[in-house]
């Protein structure tokens, strides 16, 4: 598996049926560990955040899910091919599981959604087994009841919707509490499964315009989307800094 660095933080280059095949192996293995998923966003606050950016050097596996991230990988001349958004993972991740008989446990987004989504999930994979679910707005000191809860329900996926860099730092903190196969931080994903947000049409993911169709969407995430050309120009601050450098 290919490791490269975008702007300090790794990122494997995979394609989605290599990711999936380290999930499950990591799934296998037990030891808590996590995927995460950086777009541009996360890519930047990681340069200012030490606790994000730990977080994401601790991940087993760190997908590329955003365009931004790809266009700022070739910037840098060390192209990544394939994009996997965190939907497309858990997706392609989730019928495996189906096979097998999987258990997931499922936490974040608004109270109602994780269970709206669990019935979803349900319905689309009879076999897997949805062990509980969290809402991502609990009180600090229900966190201790929680680890318990996810331990003694002992699953071999939590799927982690607490948005960014919330997440990530969650799945770190947890790794050495929480007794499971695979965490995964997957943003909105929960939303998504629940049918409370649409995902963009096809030729718009293909066109690497996701993120166009969410800020039409929710246009307080208008915020976010400027952030992509800032990423871009730091990806070419860099390259410049290096040639220089190496110059
Ligand atoms: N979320 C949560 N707890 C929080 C903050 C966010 O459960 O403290 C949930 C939010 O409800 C949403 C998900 O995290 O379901 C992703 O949030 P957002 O869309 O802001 O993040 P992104 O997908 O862009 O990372």
């Amino acid at each position: 598996m290919r490791r490269t660095v975008v702007l300090g933080t790794e990122i494997d280059a995979v394609s989605l049926s290599e990711a999936t095949d380290r999930a499950l192996n990591e799934m296998q293995r037990r030891r808590s560990a996590y995927v995460v998923t950086p777009n541009a966003e996360i890519l930047l606050t990681a340069r200012r955040d030490p606790a994000l950016c730990a977080a994401l050097r601790g991940a087993a596996l760190s997908l590329c899910d955003g365009v931004g991230v790809q266009l700022a990988a070739r910037i840098l001349g060390d192209p990544i091919r394939e994009r996997i958004p965190g939907v497309d993972f858990i997706r392609a991740l989730l019928p495996h599981m189906d096979r097998a008989g999987g258990r997931v446990f499922l936490l974040g987004a608004l109270p109602g959604v994780a269970e709206r989504a669990a019935r979803r999930l349900h319905e689309a994979f009879p076999a897997l087994e949805i062990v509980g679910w969290q809402d991502g707005y609990y009180a600090p000191e229900e966190e201790p009841a929680l680890v318990a809860r996810i331990n003694a329900l002992s699953p071999e996926l939590v799927i982690v919707c607490l948005g960014s860099p919330r997440q990530e730092i969650w799945m770190r903190e947890h790794a050495a509490v929480l007794r499971v196969g695979l965490m995964a931080g997957l943003g909105g994903t929960l939303d998504l499964f629940a049918g409370r947000v649409r995902r963009a049409p096809r030729w718009m993911r293909r066109a690497g315009l996701e993120w166009l169709f969410r800020t039409m969407a929710e246009p307080r995430r208008i915020a976010r989307a400027v952030r992509l050309p800032a990423l871009l120009i730091a990806a070419l601050q860099s390259r410049i800094g290096g040639k220089q450098r190496d110059g």
